[in-house]
């Protein structure tokens, strides 16, 4: 008889919530494997007794089948004292805190469950088929642990025939929270010319028709509702648009399946990989043609997405467009929708037909949101499919609320030394947004067991979210905008130490009352020091600044040639307004409503002014991104400017219109003005690499969402050996605000 030994594995990674142990145990039947397996907080941890050689094929198979929604980052193995075991067990956990980490993201619908839609009697067409390995998770989660009766299909009672696979381990829906069949699941309803039809077949046929003859749709989705017309059709897009009153922003768009989206985007293999994904994200790609005009409206690259829900796959079997608009379910800023009522009333204006379902989505989500830099995966909007997976840090931050910013809001709650990001909220502004923000948090802290001592903010006292702060009456932190940035960087990182921090983006409230967003700090978790910034501009109106970015552009041109620049002769300046014009150079001299701005975001908006490319935004960065979409990528010359204490732009200014008067094309001047941006952060990093002997570059804040800006900065400063840092699984934008804020705070408390 070959020798039997006891071999203990210990398997890292993203290994809870997602089915692990039972799948574990159908391995360990299947090679007749004696022994346990039990799941802890630090991962899944599995003993068996038998030969060598057939324990090793066991743990192959681990690898090899892992749940879709699992990764799993090591295996440690040790041999322990020979023990033998009468059965398989999966070893109960007992620990409450164990199950806090277990909330699985929403996962896309399995390969095998859409053959199962084909095959299963009970199951054909089923458009709410779900197993072990996907469908809802968070979105219908109203409590721990994590169990039918917690979440939003409590209502449904099980079939015996669910029943019988919900408790069979050997089954693929072995405790599928969310297992459904024709017989007792959710179903779908169309509200279509004041007629309610709830036949399934009728609802897809009605609904592929509508958007093949350029109608608009509201259909619900797993986090929220969103609206759909025919990609392809200019007209639909454009009443979608109006309707919507959505004028600039693009729009993102759903392919029937990955060849129908190569033939209208550029797809790259780890693109691909990314759109394949379970998560299932927007991608940001390159357009081919093809699309309607108006779903990117200029720009160079669209939010491109596969379907990731039973009915998508249904409704792309019917339909004749490989394409369609997916687009939030909301009425100008408000949060997307999610309940069947408030879709019904508010987007009937909007909508020519609506499909629900009468499940109660719980946990409002979005579309994620990735690009990718260098290759490397970078997310910009972090929600579906990414929402709740945590933050492992190397410190704790236990018992820490960090509220985040305002405009992009997402919050952030520690436990031990887990970081749970929210999923993006949006603009707490909006009354509607502050209602979800507030809700969110609340729910977050419940879920996740959390029972703060301390909550942080943002400095800036009129932030929504730093008066939530106030309002708890808990102790309270406030970290500087900037610097929260790099710390996001860094604790994505786990870095801990100084380094040179870039914090570039649109606005952030300095230590000296000014608005910040061109920061070149010497930092490390606990404090900063600013070394130097980009020197201030006048804000002429404020907060208008950011939507009219004309009026950067005459700040600029203003500081930079005097009240005679409205002599030169280029176009921006001819077609301004003469009296408003007046007016905006009046408050500059007399310091009315004009604060002062180091923001990168306002050069780039002053520069697309300028240039006479956007004038206004129509939606949030527009400037930049149109500035970004015009690049001719293939220059490298650049602009001069000076830096001295501060960085001062005179030079630059002077250059783009000297260039504008010599009929340089503006592709010409948006390289040389990128390529001058590069130029000087390479300038200022090796400086204070020297004075301070600091080797490591985190960059972070939302001008870095700039592709060209951020590869080839990249690039640069590897190449003169620096370690550079940037955010890939939390946002470099205000998103990731609260990230960085959190573990600031931890330290803080730790002093
Ligand atoms: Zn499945
Ligand atoms: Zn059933
Ligand atoms: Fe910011």
């Amino acid at each position: 008889m070959p020798s039997m030994k006891t071999i203990y594995f210990h398997i890292k990674g993203l290994v809870q919530g997602v089915g692990f142990r039972p799948f574990v145990y159908r391995i360990a039947l299947r090679y007749n494997m004696k022994g346990w397996v039990d799941n802890r907080n630090d991962g899944v941890h599995i003993t068996v007794t038998d030969e060598y050689g057939k324990i090793q094929s066991f743990i192959k198979d681990i690898r090899l089948e892992a749940p879709m929604a699992s990764k799993i980052v090591s295996i440690d193995e040790k041999v322990l004292n020979t023990e033998l075991f009468n059965d398989f067990k999966i070893v109960k956990s007992k620990d409450i805190s164990n199950e806090i980490t277990e909330i699985s993201p929403d996962i896309c619908v399995c390969d095998e469950c859409l053959a199962d839609m084909k095959i299963q009697p009970n199951r054909l067409s089923y458009p709410f088929i779900n197993c072990t390995n996907c469908g809802p998770r968070f979105t219908i989660i109203q409590d721990l642990p994590y169990d039918r009766e917690k979440t939003t299909m409590k209502s449904f009672v099980m079939c015996e025939s669910c029943k019988s696979e919900y408790t069979s381990i050997l089954d693929r829906r072995f405790h599928a929270q969310p297992i459904a069949c024709s017989v007792c699941g959710p179903e779908y309803t169309l509200y279509f010319e004041d007629k309610i039809e709830q036949n399934f077949e009728k609802i897809i046929s009605i609904t592929s028709n509508l958007i093949d003859n350029g109608k608009i749709v509201g259909i619900k989705g797993i986090g929220g509702f969103f609206i759909a017309c025919d990609a392809k059709n200019n007209n639909a897009v454009s009443e979608l648009r109006n309707r919507k009153h959505r004028e600039g922003k693009p729009l993102a768009v759903m392919f029937r399946d990955i060849e129908s989206a190569q033939q209208f985007v550029e797809i790259s293999d780890i693109e691909k990989t990314s759109l394949l994904s379970w998560q299932r994200p927007i991608v940001l790609l390159k357009i081919k043609d093809n699309l309607a005009e108006k779903v990117a409206n200029g720009l160079k690259t669209i939010g491109s997405l596969l379907p990731y829900m039973p009915f998508h796959y249904l409704l792309f079997d019917k339909l004749k467009t490989p394409a369609i608009v997916l687009t939030s379910g909301n009425v100008s800023d408000d949060p997307i929708i999610t309940d069947n009522q408030t879709a019904l009333e508010k987007l009937s204006g909007i909508c020519d037909a609506i499909v629900t379902y009468n499940r109660e989505i719980y946990n409002r989500t979005d579309d994620s949101v990735i690009t990718f830099f260098n290759k490397e995966e970078k997310i910009l909007r972090r929600s579906r499919g990414y929402v709740p997976s945590p933050i492992n840090l190397n410190m704790s931050v236990d018992g820490i609320i960090a509220t985040g910013a305002e405009l992009v809001n997402c919050f952030c709650v520690g436990k031990n030394n887990q970081a749970f990001m929210s999923q993006h909220i949006g603009d707490l502004k909006n009354i509607e947004t502050l209602n979800f923000y507030e809700e969110s948090l609340e729910r977050f802290k419940k879920l996740f067991r959390i029972s703060p001592n301390y909550i942080v903010s943002d400095l800036h006292p009129d932030y929504l979210s730093t008066k939530y702060a106030i309002n708890t009456g808990l102790k309270h932190i406030r970290v500087q905008h900037h610097h929260a940035h790099i710390a996001s960087c860094m604790a994505e990182h786990n870095l801990d130490e100084k380094v040179i921090g870039v914090s570039f983006d649109g606005t952030g409230l300095g230590d000296d009352g000014n608005s910040w967003g061109s920061e070149f700090f010497v930092c490390d978790l606990l404090d900063y020091k600013r070394y130097t910034h980009f020197e201030y501009l006048p804000l002429p109106g404020g907060d208008k600044t950011s939507k009219e970015s004309y009026r950067m552009g005459i700040s600029y041109l203003y500081k930079t040639f005097g009240k005679d620049f409205t002599k030169l002769e280029i176009p921006f300046v001819k077609n301004l307004d003469k009296e408003k014009t007046k007016l905006i150079l009046l408050a500059i001299d007399k310091k009315i409503n004009v604060p002062l701005s180091s923001s990168s975001g306002r050069l780039f908006d002053a520069v697309a002014a300028i240039i006479n490319l956007c004038t206004l935004s129509t939606f949030q960065a527009e400037a930049p991104m149109r500035l970004e979409a015009i690049i001719e990528q293939n220059s490298n010359e650049k602009y001069e400017y000076s830096f001295n204490d501060t960085i001062s732009f005179n030079e630059t200014i002077k250059g783009i219109v000297t260039d504008l008067i010599n009929g340089v094309s503006t592709s010409i001047i948006s390289a040389k003005f990128h390529n001058t941006i590069i130029d000087v952060i390479l300038e200022v990093v090796s400086k204070i690499s020297i004075e301070y002997k600091l080797n490591k570059v985190a960059l972070s804040g939302g001008t870095f969402q700039n592709r060209y800006l951020t590869e080839n900065l990249m690039n640069k400063l590897s190449s003169k050996k620096f370690d550079v840092y940037t955010q890939s699984k939390i946002p470099m934008n205000d998103g990731g605000i609260a990230l960085g804020q959190l573990v600031i705070a931890a330290k803080k408390i730790k002093t």
